[in-house]
């Protein structure tokens, strides 16, 4: 099974797109950060701000659910995805071919790791 570029999928697919797809819409937005209903826990017409995002950083966080991260966070927490399930979904949502790594650079990469430890 090829490995998934999951950096590039977080840089083709931006959070906004994500949360676009999801039909998720601020209840308030001050240019820089927005905050609006959680998508996991809460209903598109629900007023509260529990959910914060930064889309420019790619950057969210639910003070509810206590949880955030990157793209492919928010996508394994709303449907319960593995990593490399939310990537392949958020590829394939937003219409995108899913970028892998070739094999022989994966292990190039893992060898790389493994020397870094
Ligand atoms: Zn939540």
């Amino acid at each position: 099974m090829p490995s998934i570029d999951y950096s590039a999928v977080k840089t083709l697919v931006t959070l906004d797109r994500a949360l676009g797809i999801l039909g998720w819409r601020p209840n308030q937005d001050d240019g820089y950060e927005w905050r609006g209903y959680c998508p996991k826990h809460a209903l598109p017409n629900d007023h509260s701000k529990s959910f914060w995002c930064r889309p420019k950083a790619g950057w969210w966080y639910c003070h509810v659910c206590k949880r955030g991260g990157s793209v492919i966070d928010l996508y394994m927490m709303v449907h319960g995805f593995t990593v490399r399930e939310a990537a392949i979904e958020l590829c394939a949502r937003a219409g995108l071919t899913v970028p892998y790594i070739a094999r022989r650079t994966a292990r190039r990469l893992i060898r790389e790791q493994e020397e870094d430890m």
